[in-house]
């Protein structure tokens, strides 16, 4: 079986046929016959499928949508013969999510007061399985063999990871502030409960939320199961690191179900 890819670009996704759930009659008999389903990020709109017969709009207006020019390319790109791995993934310009962080009155500030950098988005995502809530799961291909590995060595060990999410885009993270903020709060109570947009390590692809069967997902009571156990001891030989042990530097808060695939760091000197 040929491994799944969704093809990323600043305001499309190009998601593979099969895994989009239909919203009408309509859609449904074509996202059947569709290779390709091109979504809007900021929305979730389906604007188009690619069936045997060509891009076919699921839109009114389709072709005044501004990215349809680099899914376009995406897509070209994904239909050429295959080189060789597909190891080294490009990653996108942050010019668009500049824009709309200045619009939101989120600046350069916020970055340096954490010591965090913007986090780019990959071009190319692989399907990873599917997490605890049937949703696929998202991760830069690498990271996903990484975490196959990672669940596989602790099933061994009698232990069962969950996934619980992987690859998160800017415009998720962005229609949360963007609708709070249309509800009248401020960035400064937002930033209380949601990580700033383009700042949180899901961005990459190589960030897993990891939880553990019947456990609450995303508390801090994970840390008194045998899976948080098994991953402190073991999850650094399949290249993944904790990154908000407790007091971390960034001020934020212990999140010890938070693991990000670093394998490909070169180690320091
Ligand atoms: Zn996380």
């Amino acid at each position: 079986m040929r491994s799944a890819v969704l093809l990323n670009t600043s305001t499309i996704e190009v998601w593979p046929g099969g895994l989009l759930r239909a919203r009408s009659n309509h859609d449904a008999r074509l996202l059947a016959r569709a290779t390709w389903v091109l979504r809007r990020k900021r929305d979730g709109r389906y604007l188009a499928a690619l069936a045997p017969e060509g891009l076919v709009p699921m839109l009114p207006n389709l072709h005044g949508d501004a990215g349809l020019d680099a899914a376009r390319a995406a897509l070209d790109r994904a239909h050429r013969p295959q080189r060789a791995g597909i190891e080294r993934v490009a990653e996108l310009p942050l010019s668009l999510l500049h824009e709309r962080l200045h619009a939101l009155g989120l600046d350069d500030a916020y970055g340096e007061r954490v010591g965090l950098p913007l986090v780019a988005e990959p071009a190319l995502l692989a399907l990873a399985g599917f997490d605890r809530y049937r949703r696929p799961l998202w991760l830069l291909p690498t990271a996903a063999r990484a975490w196959a590995h990672l669940r596989e060595a602790a099933l061994r060990d009698g232990i069962v990871l969950e996934a619980i999410s992987g690859y998160r885009s800017h415009d998720y993270q962005l229609g949360i502030f963007e609708r709070k903020r249309a509800r009248g709060q401020t960035v400064d109570e937002i930033l209380t409960v949601n990580a700033a947009p383009g700042y949180s390590e899901h961005h990459s692809g190589r960030a897993l939320d990891i939880g553990a069967p019947d456990e609450p997902p995303a508390e801090e009571s994970f840390e008194r199961t045998p899976a948080f156990d098994w991953l402190r001891r073991e999850a650094g030989a399949y290249g993944f690191v904790m990154s908000y042990p407790r007091d971390n530097p960034h001020g934020i808060v212990y999140e010890p179900w938070h693991w990000c695939w670093r394998g490909d760091a070169t180690p320091a000197a």
